[in-house]
Parts: C-alpha cells; structure tokens; sequence
C-alpha cells in the first residue's frame, strides 16, 4: 500500500478499554500515542487521519482514562493512551496509570513505536521522563514529537529541541529524529505520517 492510500482510508474505531487486559488481541502492528494532558494529542491525531471521529475521549483529570484504539487501513492499529501527568491527580490514579502504562508495554509484541508527544513551550518533564525510562527498559521504541510550534519562536525550538536531542544521551530506546508539528498551521504533520507509514512497512 503507498502512503497517500493509507492515510486516505477512514480510520475505524475500534472501542475504549479500561486497561491493557480489555485491549482485543490483533495481529496488526500497533503504534501508540501518548502525553501529558493537554499536550494536544487529540488535536494531533484528529489532523494526521482527517477525521473528527478519532481521539473524541478526551483524557480530562477525574474522566475516565481510557486507551482508545483505532484501525487504520487494516494495517495498523493505533492506541491512544490517556493522558498523564496533570497537577494535582490524586496519588492512587497516577500509580494506577503508570502501572496500566507498564504493563502495555511490556506484553504488546506487535507494538512498533510510541510516539511522545512533548508541548514545545513546556518541554521534557519528571513525568515524561519516568516514562522514558520504562520504554528504555521495556526497550520499547518512541519517538518525540513537539507539539504546538506555532507558539514559540525559532531560538526557543531550537532550545527545546536540544534539550531532546541531548535526552537521547540517556535514552538508548530513543528514535534520533526529533520532530516538530503544529496542528494551527499544518507545519510537520506529513513528516508525521511518513513515521507512523514507516512502522508497517
Ligand atoms: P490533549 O489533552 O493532549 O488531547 O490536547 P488537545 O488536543 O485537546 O489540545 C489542548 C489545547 O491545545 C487545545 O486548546 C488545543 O486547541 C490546543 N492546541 C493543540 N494543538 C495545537 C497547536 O498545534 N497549536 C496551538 N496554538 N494550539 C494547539
């Protein structure tokens, strides 16, 4: 299949499952999508696929977090994984999701990349980085991607994208290409796509 046909093709969605046991087991690769709330996930994977019917969940603290997959061309399914990381979530939930988190990663063979999406004005964070190190030790695949450039200058992507681009230093599952997207103006999206179409190939 060529890439323009794979993403030309209406995703599916599949359904929300609670944990990681709920998920349905398929034998397509998976690519999974995940960050801290707000980082503009949904915004993100709604532009990539053209569709308004994906990532409608949305992962507000208190929401029910779920992990909602997707079926894209029958090819790849994609999981959209909750949100972390907001201010005040009480204890129990974070440890709930770390562990939900852990537990994916770790019995998901088919899983080919996750994709860390970092908001370009905020950079890496104690939450973002925990994660990395359990993908480090799962030796699980991820890629980042900045989110929002539009809102940032040229001097301060250049900061936080040094700022990943060191991180790799520490991160050996870390894919060496850092990319930038903005879902106001369009900027990356197809440099996006060309990544998620490299994970079925
Ligand atoms: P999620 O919680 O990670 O799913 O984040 P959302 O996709 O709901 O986005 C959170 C907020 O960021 C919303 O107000 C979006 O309109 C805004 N947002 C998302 N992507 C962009 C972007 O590329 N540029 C700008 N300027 N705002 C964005």
């Amino acid at each position: 299949m060529k890439m323009k046909d794979f993403f030309a093709i209406k995703p599916s969605f599949v359904g929300s499952f609670p944990t990681y046991e709920d998920l349905p087991d398929s034998l397509e690769p998976e690519a999974a999508f995940i960050g801290r709330s707000n980082v503009g996930k949904s915004s993100l994977v709604n532009a990539l696929f053209n569709s308004y019917a994906l990532a409608r969940v949305s992962n507000m603290p208190g929401r029910t977090q779920t992990l909602n997959l997707y079926n894209i061309a029958s090819a790849l399914m994609v999981v959209d994984l909750p949100g972390y990381g907001f201010a005040n979530a009480p204890r129990d939930i974070a440890l709930a999701w770390s562990e939900n988190m852990r537990t994916y990663l770790k019995n998901r063979p088919q899983l080919r990349r996750v994709f860390m999406l970092i908001d370009s004005r905020v950079g890496l964070k104690l939450s973002d980085i925990e994660i990395m190190y359990m993908m480090d030790k799962t030796g699980v695949s991820y890629q980042i991607i900045l989110t929002k450039i539009d809102k940032i200058n040229a001097a301060e992507l250049n900061t936080v994208r040094t700022e990943c681009i060191d991180a790799q230093k520490q991160h050996p599952a870390m894919h060496p290409i850092v990319l930038n997207t903005s879902t106001e103006n369009g900027t990356g999206l197809d440099d996006v796509r060309g990544a998620i179409f490299d994970t079925v190939k």
